[in-house]
This record gives C-alpha cells, structure tokens and sequence, in this order.
C-alpha cells in the first residue's frame, strides 16, 4: 500500500504518526497511508515557510504565472483520475469530483494570469511636490485549515491566491481527505515551486491545527469548516493581532413562488439540497414555498427523489454517494429523528439508512414537510442530505422567513416575476443570491462569500481574493 508524506521545507517528510484513508462507499477499501503530523512538524513547516517568504515575495512575476499555469495543465490532464481519488475519499460522485477537479485546474488558470495583472496606484498629493503610490505586498506565511467536503476545490482556492499574491504556506487539510491536498501539494512541486513556499502538515485539528493558530510567526490564517471551530480560530488569531478569513455554515433558503416554473424548482431544490450528499456549504436546506404551489412542488420533488440513485460514488448511475463518515451519519440520523420528534415535523421522503454491495454510510435523501422555522431541522446545520420545506402565505413572508436564519451564506429564489426577483436580489441577507438556480454552485472567478454568522473577513476567490492574500501600502515621495 502507497504512504504519503507530509512537506516541509522541499522535503517529503514522514510523521510521527500514520492514518490510514478509508473509502466511504466501501470501508473496506483503503485509499492510502498518510502521515499525520505533530506540533513539531507544524512548526517546521512555518519555519520553512518563514523562509521562504522573502525569496518568493520578490519571485518575478513571470515565474509565479509559470508555475502556476503548469500546475493547472497538470490538473487539467489528470481531472478523471483526481476526480476519481475525490469521490474514492470523501464520497461524492464520480462526475462531481471530475468537475470539482476540473474547477480546481480553472483556479489555477485564472491565478496564473492575475499574476501578471498585478497593479498598484499613484495618486497626486494634496501636498505641492508629492507623489503617492497604493501598492498590494503580500502578508507573508499563511495558515490553512481546509474541511472534507471540497477535498480539492478548497484547498486549490486558497494555495492559488495565496501563491499568486507572493504568499508562503503551511497547509493542513481535514484528517478525512488528505489524499487530493496531498497530490496538489505533489503537482506544485514539480511544477517547480521553490522548496518551502508551500508546506503540507496532515494530521489533527487539535494538533496540527492547534500549532498553526499558536505559532507567532504565521501572518494569516484561513479557514473554511464548521462555526465551533471558526469562532475558535477567530480567538486565537484576535489573541495574536492577526488577520483571518472565515467560511462556515449554512442554512441557505431556497424560496419557490406560486409563479415559478415547476421544473426548474424541482431541479433547484433537489440538487442544491441533496446532490454532493447535501454536504456543501451552500446547500438549500430550507425549501420556503408558498401555498399555491406548495403541494404539487412536494409532490415532484418527492417523484424525482424516488428517481435518484443513492450508491458507490464510483459507480455508473450513482446520483448521490454516502455521506462521509461514521460520525456525519450519526448527526444526519440524529437530526432526522430530531425532526420526527422533539420538532414535530413530517418526515414525507426517506431518512432510511440503505445497504448497498458494499460497507458504506448509505443514506436516502430526507425531506421534511410541515415544518416551521423555529424547529431545530430548520435553524441549525445539518450537513446532509436532509431538507425541509416551510410553507408560505406569499413572497413577502418567503422573504422574512429566508432572512429569520443565523446564517447569510446563499440565498436562491424560484419565480417568473422580474418583480419578485429583482426584490429578493436586492433584500436577501446573504453574501451570494440566486434566482432560478440551486443556491450550490458558484463560479470561480467572482468573489465568494456570506454575512451573518456564516463568514467573518474578505471574500474569497477571483480579484476579491487579493483583500486577503495581500496587505496595502501608502508611500508617500517628495519628487
Ligand atoms: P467538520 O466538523 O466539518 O470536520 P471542523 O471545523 O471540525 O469541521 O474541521 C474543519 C477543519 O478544522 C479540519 O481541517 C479540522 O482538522 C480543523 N480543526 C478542528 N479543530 C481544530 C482546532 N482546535 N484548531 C485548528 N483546527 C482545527
């Protein structure tokens, strides 16, 4: 069996310790050996990563934009196979991880070119014979802490940002999916990154995780995973004065108006809330319907649920994969019967743990009827393929109960009325809106990011990246 090291300093490193990658759709089915690193190995790698950062922060510009294209056409070339490590080790489907993989090749293609699109500004003084230039440096080592339910996409929008805006990094991925953060790390290597500008340390959150926060000498930390954890990375790095990017949950409402085209509200809302095994960020997890259409819309979301195979990730006809471990499933179980008891609402679809050929973590997607907003299934996140749908008396009560959340990641509407729409764009609490589209799936070269309780700091991806990965100056000439 394969094992996998961690990066330090240009070296493939081994750790203290070992963990083995486990197939979700078949827990037979090891992936892999990887190391799992200490807080030794974490302070090496910033070390390394501490550097690095002087050389690399002067790197010429041409030489980033190299390296980085060369590491897009890589991914590009091998998106099936990666594609295919992504749905064996976090469990979505194999079409999913060959599009997550392809998304994490356009990153890197579209960093590549912003490095050599890099620009400052020189503005007049009001003061007679100066000149004042606006200029972006980097912030110097970079922390990231990624989650497991975009094994490659994750990681890739953070590196490439980080790397184009002349940023050194220390990386620790989730303990689940080690593997593609692993072959980015193997990709950008070869593509010639100089040794100790990216550093990956796999391992534990409490350890791993713990001496990236800890350590003085990391600039930034960002972090994508669940709210517990991100007010926890928050204290650390408010303790340290330093800056930190946050992306954590969701309750994303969808809203389906009498008006709105029935197709496109199924196909919406069941992909939004139940494809990728519902695990996404993004996930319409509240279907807000009003009451004209509401019982034909649970009507043929339930008929196109039927339709939906849940099975291996890899294998031909799989509409859905597992859900991602042990532990996920207990909590996606553990709110349905939430949902059913305590809250009272109607399981009208599903909820069934299901046995395939092979040891898996096998759930039918639930869909919650009779619900109302103040129920546990409706406020918390569950992280599965678990939805709810709230009915409505109109748009101006679908509006109020999309907005009565916590969170404020994405927020989608389903209508033929230009009215409506341009309404809900302009009054949804949340850092992105989509209207006829599920509230999953964004592109990547526009900024990403929520309000509320979902984000805290810049936005990630496209140019808005730059927020982050750099730190501004203002100098001041007399010429
Ligand atoms: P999830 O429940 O989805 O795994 P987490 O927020 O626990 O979400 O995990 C997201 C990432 O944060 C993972 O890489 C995990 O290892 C890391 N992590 C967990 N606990 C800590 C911690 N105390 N300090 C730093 N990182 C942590």
């Amino acid at each position: 069996m394969d094992t996998f090291s961690n990066l330090i300093g240009g070296e493939w490193t081994e750790g203290p310790g070992i963990t083995e990658n486990i197939n979700p759709s078949n827990t037979n089915d090891v992936i892999g050996r990887y190391a799992q690193g200490d807080a030794a190995q974490a302070n090496a790698a910033i070390a390394a990563a501490k550097a690095a950062a002087p050389s690399w922060a002067r790197t010429n510009v041409m030489v980033r934009h190299n390296i980085l294209k060369a590491a897009a056409a890589e991914i590009f070339a091998r998106a099936k196979e990666l594609g295919d490590l992504l749905a064996r080790e976090e469990g979505k489907t194999l079409a999913e991880g060959i599009g997550e993989a392809g998304r994490a090749g356009q990153i890197f293609d579209f960093f590549a070119g912003e490095c050599l699109r890099l620009a400052g500004e020189k503005v007049p003084s009001i003061r007679p014979g100066v000149e004042i230039e606006i200029t972006r440096e980097p912030m110097g080592v970079v922390g990231m802490i990624t989650p497991w339910n975009f094994p490659i996409a994750i990681p890739a929008w953070k590196i490439a940002p980080a790397l184009c805006y002349g940023n050194t990094i220390v990386i620790k991925p989730a303990e689940l999916v080690p593997g593609c953060a692993w072959a980015l790390a193997d990709i950008l290597k070869r593509a010639g990154l100089p040794d100790g500008v990216l550093n990956l340390v796999m391992g534990k959150g409490s350890v791993v995780g713990e001496a990236i926060l800890s350590s003085p000498d990391v600039d930034a930390v960002t972090f994508t995973g669940s709210v517990a954890t991100g007010k926890h990375v928050a204290m650390k790095c408010a303790e340290h004065m330093r800056k930190v990017q946050l992306e954590m949950g969701g309750k994303n409402p969808l809203v389906i108006l009498d008006d709105a085209d029935l197709d496109i509200a199924v196909d919406c809302a069941v992909n939004g809330a139940f494809f990728s095994t519902g695990q996404r960020c993004t996930a319409s997890s509240r279907l807000i319907v009003t009451e004209g259409i509401h019982d034909r819309f649970v009507e043929a979301t339930i008929a196109k649920l039927q339709s939906l195979s849940v099975d291996d990730a890899r294998k031909d006809g799989t509409h859905i994969g597992p859900v991602v471990d042990a532990k996920q499933l207990d909590t996606d179980m553990n709110y349905i019967e939430i949902g059913r008891g305590e809250d009272g609402a109607r399981l009208a679809w599903g909820g069934e743990r299901l046995n395939r050929a092979t040891p898996g973590f096998y759930l039918q997607p639930a869909l919650f009827t009779e619900t109302s907003n103040d129920m546990r299934i409706n406020r918390e996140e569950i992280f599965g393929p678990v939805a709810t749908v709230l009915r409505v008396k109109d748009y101006d009560e679908a509006l109020a109960v999309a907005n009565d959340t916590r969170f404020g990641l994405s927020s989608g509407i389903c209508t033929t009325s230009l009215k409506y729409a341009s309404h809900f764009k302009r009054n949804a609490e949340a850092g992105m809106v989509m209207v006829n589209l599920p509230t999953a799936g964004v592109d990547p070269h526009v900024p990403f990011g929520g309000r509320k309780g979902s984000s805290y700091g810049p936005r990630e991806q496209g140019r808005y990246a730059a927020e982050f990965y750099t730190t501004v100056k203002t100098a001041y000439q007399l010429a």
